[in-house]
């Protein structure tokens, strides 16, 4: 199913796409580069409600996607020399770094390979107790209760709250409510512990609904071993920072840098915010970053990399290569950095 919204802005896309609009404006800015955020990649799978269906992409279409910028003439660098690109300010070569969040294991089978083929460097953000399988993954466990079930009972302070799951555009807006009630209603420890209860209470062991799924320390190690791979940091728990204090957020940050270091030798260099957007990341936590010793760190605020941003390398935005837009005329003018620009109200750094 798909939301009016991904509908508009696919109007939108596809008429820069049409009219050119995009590849004039592409002539006349000067971005440094762009950083992509791919999450998951699988084989294309028909299932009616999918919510996350923005955070998978196909095998075929990293590939084109990757194709299409080495054809423009994108190089593609590792987020250490795509820093010292940022800091050294412009060159007349756009760069692209890859980075991966949360380490599905499916990039080892489908995006690893791909990346690999076409010698682009690549960093995977980890999560270590993702990795270590003690956390789960919330978001994608109540995807399979809202799916699952036609009438759903939220227990919270306020009471019951009761949601009609009988139809699909019911699930939809469902999920949308309950990701909304999660993620500012409730603490992050407890977002983890109402989710775990609601899946019981529709028979659902959310234990082992995710195993395997995620990379473990072997398959870390094994990544990591690629010379084209990196390793970066990606929190303890895969929390959203700005809604921990300063201490806790600090410990999110290092303690799984520490984790990082004991498992594979090295210590990570970089840092991506879990979630990424404005209410799990803002300015205090990208100082935060700073602090503990991150030469970057990367939200999932959409947007192009510009000279500005050698002053905000812990708040940098990213490009996300998103499921919903898998077409070459969607794509295209997603890097052109026109959406992303009309989104933010032209401004170009957006680190407040
Ligand atoms: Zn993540």
């Amino acid at each position: 199913m798909i939301q009016r919204r991904t509908k508009n802005m696919r109007r939108i896309l596809s008429a820069m796409n049409y009219t050119g609009v995009d590849r004039l404006y592409r002539r006349l800015d000067c971005e440094l580069g762009l950083i992509l955020t791919l999450h998951r990649v699988q084989d294309a799978e028909v299932r009616e409600f999918t919510p996350n269906a923005h955070l998978t992409i196909t095998p075929e279409f990293l590939d084109f996607a990757i194709g299409l910028l080495k054809r423009r003439g994108y190089a593609f660098v590792s987020m250490d020399e795509a820093r010292d690109r940022i800091k050294r300010g412009r060159i007349k070569e756009r760069f692209a770094a890859v980075t991966i969040d949360d380490g599905y294991r499916d990039m080892m089978d489908k995006a690893i390979p791909v990346l690999e083929a076409h010698s682009v460097p690549y960093m995977i953000y980890i999560a270590s107790a993702l990795t270590d399988g003690s956390v789960g993954l919330w978001w994608e466990t109540l995807e399979k209760i809202v799916e699952q079930q036609d009438m759903l009972c939220l227990p919270t302070e306020q009471g019951e709250l009761m949601f009609d799951t009988s139809t699909l555009n019911r699930k939809a807006s469902t999920y949308l409510e309950m990701i909304d009630y999660l993620t500012t209603q409730v603490s992050e420890q407890q977002q983890r512990v109402v989710v775990r209860q609601l899946a019981a209470s529709c028979g659902i062991d959310a234990d082992s609904l995710h195993k395997g799924q995620i990379m473990n320390w072997d398959d870390v190690r094994t990544a990591n071993a690629s010379s084209l791979c990196s390793i970066g940091s990606h929190t303890v728990n895969h929390v959203a920072i700005a809604r921990l204090d300063p201490d806790a957020a600090r410990h999110e940050m290092v303690e799984c840098a520490d984790r990082l270091e004991r498992e594979t030798g090295e210590r990570p260099d970089h840092f991506a915010f879990p979630y990424g957007h404005h209410r799990a990341a803002g300015a205090r936590d990208f100082e935060l970053a700073s602090e503990a010793g991150f030469h970057t760190a990367v939200t999932t605020r959409p947007g192009l990399i510009f000279p500005e941003h050698a002053q905000h390398l812990t708040g940098l935005p990213r490009l996300s290569v998103n499921g919903l837009f898998q077409r070459q005329r969607y794509f295209s003018p997603l890097t052109s950095g026109l959406p992303t620009l009309l989104n933010a109200r032209l401004r170009r750094l957006d680190v407040a």
